[in-house]
């Protein structure tokens, strides 16, 4: 049984206490191996391997930016050799698909060797300047923040922790990586390969456990410089509140409950294969998930009716046999979302398909749910209004694009959005209207490393991925150099 540990200061260590939990393949139920309990003597003792890597021995942070880069494409060679053995590894310890996991590997492999191709390339900024004192030759160059913790969810294990990590590396920093309790066998796997890519001891550490505690400590501790987030909105919060204590730079990717606007002009075959990317891919654990469908009345009914006899038709099962949908990621997650469809069903939403826990043949024992659509919702109902991260998609109608946007804004989040119409500047208003951080046009969550990743409102603060994900792990320095040799002459005496 694969035991899986913490790697701090380039060894892999098992928690001081002992502790192990058991890590659960959701597919079967059954265990897949056993992952440390850290405590705070392993916490801090990877705070300090990151300190004294950054701070003490400074030999990543000093290295040349092509030097860095070369260790950063090296990781994303071996990456790439070892692509299936990752892709059944994230699968197995988190239920989606394999070629979902397929597809996140070759994310991750894309976003190393594009932060290891950005930081080789100018940035910052110069000036001449003469401000009274003499001429100066003023520039800005871009260094690391520090020690960097990044505390990662388990909808995508592999991928997100890598949004964070290759940024933060690439900029020179020493980092503390804590993912997701439940789902560590995949960054586990990773920083096997950052071992044999040689980045030196102490600049990446890892620390597996309960997110309260190890999270919390890593979000009050005066030693960490930066802290960066992706999960729910109340950690979020708590974590915005610890990191006052030493003014930390923050970044935080938090829940949505995203809206796609559908006008009468559309194509409703293809609006409908969108939706369903948008709402079923892994299994609607996706904080972009296009949770609200918000539809011209005068389509209503053919759309819902056909959205409904397509996910009816979805194939539920291993996810390592690429059905259309996996199991959801843990026996918690699934009785949350089958709380939430008995609220749906209370409130007075109408249940068009799905609705219920999936236990046919070889799902008996794991952790899926059928595809669920609820029709005729309103925006007082708590399905519409609270993000339920799982395959669960709410129907409002609207008549005028006024109305349609409305209902889009009515939200706390304002991480996503979509509209759908063949009108160009009506697209074009409506976006620009919407209250959120990435939108799409005719289609839904296709997401690249070179486009800003991140929401409005309460989905969060700063990017991930693109120039600015790496600018979320460097702090600006102003050098101002005085090209005038004489004396300044500013007092009398
Ligand atoms: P979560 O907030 O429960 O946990 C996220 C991470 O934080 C985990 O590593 C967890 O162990 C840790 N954690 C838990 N409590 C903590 C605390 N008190 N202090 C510090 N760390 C703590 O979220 P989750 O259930 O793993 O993931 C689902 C949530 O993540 C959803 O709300 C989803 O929308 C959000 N999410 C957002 C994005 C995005 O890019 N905006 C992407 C993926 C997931």
């Amino acid at each position: 049984m694969k035991i899986f540990k913490n790697y701090i200061n380039g060894h892999w260590q098992d928690a001081c206490s002992g502790k192990t939990t058991d890590i659960i393949n959701p597919a079967n139920g059954k265990i897949i191996g056993k992952a440390t309990v850290s405590g705070e003597e392993d916490i801090n003792s990877a705070i300090d391997s990151a300190k004294n890597s950054f701070y003490i021995s400074g030999k990543w942070r000093r290295m040349s930016a092509q030097d860095r880069a070369n260790v950063l494409f090296k990781i994303a060679d071996l990456m790439t050799l070892a692509k299936d053995e990752l892709s059944m590894i994230e699968t197995e310890n988190q239920g989606k698909p394999l070629r979902e996991s397929e597809a996140d590997v070759e994310d991750a492999i894309h976003v190393f060797k594009y932060y290891a191709g950005l930081i080789t390339k100018p940035s910052g900024g110069s000036y001449e300047v003469n401000d009274g004192f003499g001429q100066m030759h003023s520039y800005t160059v871009h260094e690391p923040v520090g020690v960097c913790a990044l505390i990662t969810p388990w909808n995508y294990p592999l991928m997100i922790a890598v949004w964070k990590l290759a940024p933060a590396l690439a900029a020179g920093n020493s980092i503390i990586l804590k993912p997701a309790t439940i789902t560590p066998a995949s960054v586990v796997k990773l920083f096997e390969i950052f071992h044999e890519a040689g980045l030196p001891a102490g600049c990446a550490n890892l620390v597996l456990g309960p997110g309260g505690m190890i999270g919390g400590k890593l979000a009050e501790s005066k030693d960490v410089d930066c802290i960066t987030f992706t999960g729910s909105t109340p950690v979020g919060q708590s974590i915005m509140q610890a990191a006052a204590a030493n003014v930390k730079k923050i970044g935080l990717e938090l829940g949505g409950k995203s809206p796609s606007i559908l006008f009468p002009d559309i194509d409703i075959e293809r609006a409908v294969e969108w939706s369903m990317i948008g709402i079923f891919m892994n299994q609607g654990e996706v904080c972009s998930a296009g949770s609200r469908i918000i539809i011209h009345n005068s389509i209503h009914d053919e759309f819902v009716a056909r959205l409904a006899e397509r996910a009816n038709c979805m194939t539920i099962g291993n996810p390592m046999k690429n059905p259309d949908m996996g199991a959801i990621v843990s026996e918690d997650q699934m009785t949350q979302i089958l709380k939430y469809i008995e609220i749906g069903k209370k409130e007075g939403a109408v249940c068009r398909c799905g609705g219920e826990r999936y236990t046919e043949g070889e799902c008996a024992d794991g952790f899926f749910i059928k595809p669920t659509i609820f029709d005729y919702c309103t925006p007082d109902m708590t399905i519409v209004k609270e993000e339920i991260f799982g395959p669960v998609v709410v129907i409002q109608t609207f008549e005028t694009e006024e109305e349609a946007v409305a209902l889009a804004n009515d939200t706390e989040y304002g991480l996503a959005g979509a509209v759908f119409t063949n009108d160009h500047m009506r697209a074009i208003r409506i976006i620009k209207e919407l209250r959120a951080g990435i939108t799409w046009i005719n289609c839904y969550n296709p997401c690249f490393v070179e486009g800003p990743w991140g929401g409005y409102k309460m989905s969060g603060i700063g990017r991930d991925l693109g120039v600015h994900g790496l600018e979320e792990y460097q702090e600006i320095k102003q050098i101002n150099d005085c090209l005038d040799p004489g004396m300044p002459g500013w007092y009398n005496n």
